[in-house]
C-alpha cells in the first residue's frame, strides 16, 4: 500500500477554499481526511465545532503549543490557528491522503518539516483579479471594517507567497478549480 498524500491548499482570505476544498472533499473516491485545526477565533454561526474547527481559548492553545501537539501554527488577523500532529502520519501509514487547509506561515513550515517526501502537494488557489477577491471580502464579512483591511492586508502578503507552492489553481469557476485539484491528487494516487 502506497503511503498516503500530505495534501496542502492555501490562498488568500476571499478566494474561496472552504467551497473549493468541500467540493473536493466530496469526492469519496480519493480517499481523503479533513485535517481539523485549532483556532482561537471565535465561531461564526454557521461553524461547527470539531468539524470546521476546534475552538479553543489562548490558554489551550499555548498549552498545546508547548506540548509539542501542533505541527505547525501561525497567527492571522488577530488569532491562533494550528495544525494538531497526532493523527496525520497514523492516517497517511493506514493510506489516508490527509487534506490541510491553512494559510502560507503555516504551510511554510509544514513544507520545511516534509522537505524530501515526495507525497506532499501544495496548492495555492489564486482569484481571477484582486479586485474581485476585494469585493468577496468586503460583501461577506461581517466583520468591522479594520479587521478587513487587515485581511485584504494579509490577502496581498499571503499572494506574495505563491511561488512556494507546487502548484497554482485560478478559481474563477469553483467546480472547475475543484475538477483541477481533484485532477492533480488523481494523478499522484495512480
Ligand atoms: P478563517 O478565520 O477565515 O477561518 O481562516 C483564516 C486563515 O487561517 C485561512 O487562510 C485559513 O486557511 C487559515 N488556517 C486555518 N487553519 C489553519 C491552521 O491550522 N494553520 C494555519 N497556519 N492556518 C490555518
Amino acid at each position: 500500500m502506497k503511503k498516503g498524500l500530505l495534501i496542502i491548499l492555501s490562498g488568500p482570505s476571499g478566494v474561496g477554499k472552504g467551497t473549493v476544498r468541500r467540493l473536493v472533499m466530496n469526492d469519496t473516491s480519493l480517499n481523503l481526511v479533513y485535517s481539523v485545526s485549532l483556532t482561537t477565533r471565535p465561531k461564526r454561526e454557521n461553524e461547527v465545532d470539531g468539524k470546521d474547527y476546534y475552538f479553543v481559548s489562548e490558554e489551550e492553545f499555548e498549552e498545546n503549543i508547548k506540548n509539542g501537539n501542533l505541527l505547525e501554527w501561525a497567527e492571522f488577523v488577530g488569532n491562533k490557528y494550528g495544525t494538531p500532529k497526532n493523527k496525520i502520519e497514523e492516517l497517511r501509514n493506514q493510506g489516508k491522503n490527509v487534506f490541510l487547509e491553512i494559510e502560507v506561515n503555516g504551510a511554510k513550515q509544514v513544507l520545511e518539516q516534509y522537505k524530501g517526501d515526495k507525497r506532499v502537494i501544495s496548492l495555492y488557489l489564486v482569484p481571477p483579479t484582486f479586485e474581485a477577491l476585494e469585493s468577496r471580502i468586503r460583501h461577506r464579512s461581517t466583520e468591522p471594517e479594520e479587521v478587513i483591511k487587515k485581511r485584504l492586508e494579509k490577502a496581498r502578503y499571503e499572494m506574495s507567497h505563491k511561488e512556494m507552492y507546487d502548484y497554482e489553481v485560478l478559481n474563477d469557476v469553483r467546480e472547475k478549480a475543484a475538477k483541477k485539484i481533484i485532477d492533480i491528487i488523481k494523478s499522484k494516487i495512480d
